[in-house]
Formats: structure tokens, sequence, C-alpha cells
């Protein structure tokens, strides 16, 4: 693969392609708007990058969604012009940076609702709501039918401020539960039976995150969800692949790459050698003898990434061994081109490290 190299930047570096960015986000946005769906494009992954975010704009996401406020303001201020959604259940402590620079949120709390609602007529302002039912992944929303239902009918004829835009779910997030047709259909009956107790169609019945995409890719997903919110599937694409099966082929999967730089290459044993205790970070890992073996060892570690296991090295023959705070550990035995110090290795990523390594200011994103 072609190294591209900047003597001028430090590593460890994340290089973020926003070609293919836009292409990943064109291509998932056209297939769910062909089925009826708009997309809001979930920023929290990459602690909303304003280089990315409008990508997601020019590509044609409906809303921009993240769960923390500093994201939100920080691209309000920066000029995105898109509805912002907030997408974790609002804190009281942030009811006047809600109301002031959201458009929509979802929520789950009467006491709470309450809140934006007094907090509008304060600001004079307008908010909408999407009520949050929890379809048994037991993370936020409202579990019982009749209380949800109530609550929907209390915002719609109590709150003069608030507008029920509409209803969603969340799944696979704590619970693992998967989305099925069985699941987001309820949740379509349900929003059935608010809209007859308030006589008009709600706006938005949000389905759920990047899980939900296989319903429309079989053709299963309930007909009146028109709202997924979208973070995973459209920037790394790589859990639909890995844990669902599909063939994402028409994806790029490199569009984040984690650069770092090799420090030491030694041959070592591969078995620990004296008393195994405990390693950095306080466990017990078990270790395979594989005998005397060629290995790199670079300046990047968990404090940048999190969790080695979710990087996956670019170089043929690398295989990660492990990692401490500061420290990552490849085998580079089976590589057929010599790694040498100072060499640049490249790792695309899942979600995880994606998400430390954007979050984390000492590491330089570079966009390309
Ligand atoms: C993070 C999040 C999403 C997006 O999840 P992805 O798996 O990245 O698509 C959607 N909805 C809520 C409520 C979230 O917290």
């Amino acid at each position: 693969m072609k190294q591209i190299v900047y003597p001028e930047l430090k590593y460890p570096m994340l290089e973020i392609n926003l070609k293919k960015l836009q292409e990943n986000i064109k291509f998932m946005v056209d297939f769910c708007v062909a089925g009826g769906i708009s997309i809001a494009g979930v920023v929290k992954g990459f602690n909303g990058a304003p280089e990315v975010v409008e990508q997601f704009v020019s590509a044609g996401c409906s809303y921009i969604a993240s769960s923390r406020m500093d994201q939100i303001i920080e691209l309000k201020e920066y000029g995105i012009d898109k509805p912002f959604m907030m997408i974790r259940i609002p804190m009281f402590s942030e009811i006047k940076e809600l109301v002031k620079f959201v458009d929509i949120s979802l929520n789950s709390e009467l006491e709470t609702l309450n809140m934006i609602e007094q907090e509008c007529r304060l600001q004079g302002k307008k908010h909408k709501v999407v009520l949050m039912l929890d379809l048994g992944d037991l993370r936020e929303g409202v579990i019982d039918e009749e209380e949800f239902i109530k609550l929907a009918v209390y915002v719609e004829n109590h709150l003069e401020n608030i507008e029920l835009y509409g209803v969603g779910t969340n799944l696979g997030c704590y619970g693992s539960i998967m989305p099925t047709e069985e699941n987001l259909g309820r949740l379509c009956s349900i929003a059935e039976i608010i809209e007859s107790k308030i006589n008009r169609r709600l706006t938005m019945i949000s389905g759920g995150a990047t899980s939900s995409l296989p319903l429309i890719i079989d053709g299963k997903m309930p007909k009146r969800v028109n709202n997924l919110r979208i973070g995973e599937g459209i920037l790394l694409a790589a859990d639909l692949e890995e844990f669902w099966g599909y063939d994402m082929k028409h994806m790029h999967k490199d569009a984040f790459v984690l650069k770092a730089q090799v420090v030491e290459v030694k041959y070592k044993p591969t078995h620990p050698i004296g008393e195994i205790f405990i390693d950095a970070f306080g466990t017990k890992p078990t270790y395979e003898d594989k005998g005397i073996r060629k290995r790199a060892l670079l300046a990047v570690g968990k404090q940048d990434f999190g969790l080695h296991d979710k990087l996956i090295p670019q170089k043929q023959g690398v295989k990660i061994v492990g990692s401490s705070s500061d420290h990552l550990i490849v085998d580079i035995g089976d590589c057929d081109t010599e790694i040498k110090l100072g060499d640049i290795l490249d790792f695309i990523m899942y979600y995880p490290p994606m998400m430390y390594l954007s979050g984390y200011s000492f590491i330089p994103k570079v966009f390309i």
C-alpha cells in the first residue's frame, strides 16, 4: 500500500479521508431515502469534527445528532445549518442549552419535559421531542405501553411550547437486543394508537441505529418507520459485515486510519519470563508460547485507542499481540517486507478506537 509521508506531522495520528466518508454517507442516505427513511447523522463517534459533519450535510443527512451538548454547540457555532437532534435523554443541568441550541431531543421523563416547557417559555422558543419507548434493550425509554401513550398525550395537550414530533426506540446498546419486524412493528402500532388519540400523524417514527439497517436491506422494515439515527454504519461500515454477515463491499472501511510509528524491532520470546502476576491494567492474561518471534513496538497505546483488539493492521502479516497505556506490540514474523525502526504502520478500526482517538485532543487529526 502506498505510504503517504507527512514529515511535519506528529505521530500517532488519525487520518480521516473525507472523500471516502462522503461516498459512504451518500450511499447510505440514498439507500435509506429510497426506502422512505430519513437519516439523522450521528456525530458522537468522532467527537463531532466539523470537517466530517460537513460531509454528513452535503451527502443529504436530514438531521445532525449527538449525545453530547458540547459537540452540538460547537457545530452550531461553526455554522452547520441542519436541524440538531440531542440523542441522550437531557440532564436537568443542560436544559437551558438544550432549548437554546437543539431543535429536537429524545425524551422519556415527564419531569424533564415539564422543565423543557418552562425553559421554552423563558426563552420564547419552541422545542420538538421524540418520546422513547423501551422495547427491551433496557437503556432509555418508557417500558410500559400505557404510561408511554399517556406521556405522549400529555405532551400534546398540556405542553404548549413543546411539539410532539414523534416516537422512537433504541436497541442493541445495553441489552444487545436485535431490531426485528416484531419489536419495531410494536413501536409502529403504539405510534398509531397515539395518533388516534391526538387526531394527527406523528412526523417521526425513529426506528433505531446502525443495527436497524439489516431490516431495510432485507425488506423487512415496518412501513411506518421513517427515520434512523446512524453513526457507525456510515463511518466505518465494519459492524454489519463482521457481526451480521452482510456484504458491505460498496462501502469504504478505511475512512479512519490510525498511523503509528515503530520504536523498537526485536526478536523476543512469546511467553513472558518469570512469575506471571498482573499486567498494566491489573488483569491476568494468558500467554501462548510460540517460541522466538520478530516483534515491533509502536508508540501508541490504550490511552489513545482504548481497545487494541478493535484495531485492524493494514500491512500484510502484522498481528496485534497486546498493548499498554502508551505501547502497542505487534508480531511481524510473517511480514513479507521488512519493518524497520521509524516505519509508520496503518490500522483501520471498529467503533471504540474511532471514538477514543477522535476524542483525544493530543492525537492530530489529518483530513485528506
Ligand atoms: C449512538 C446512538 C445512535 C447511533 O448508533 P450507531 O450504532 O453509531 O449507528 C443512535 N441512537 C442513539 C440514541 C444513540 O445513543
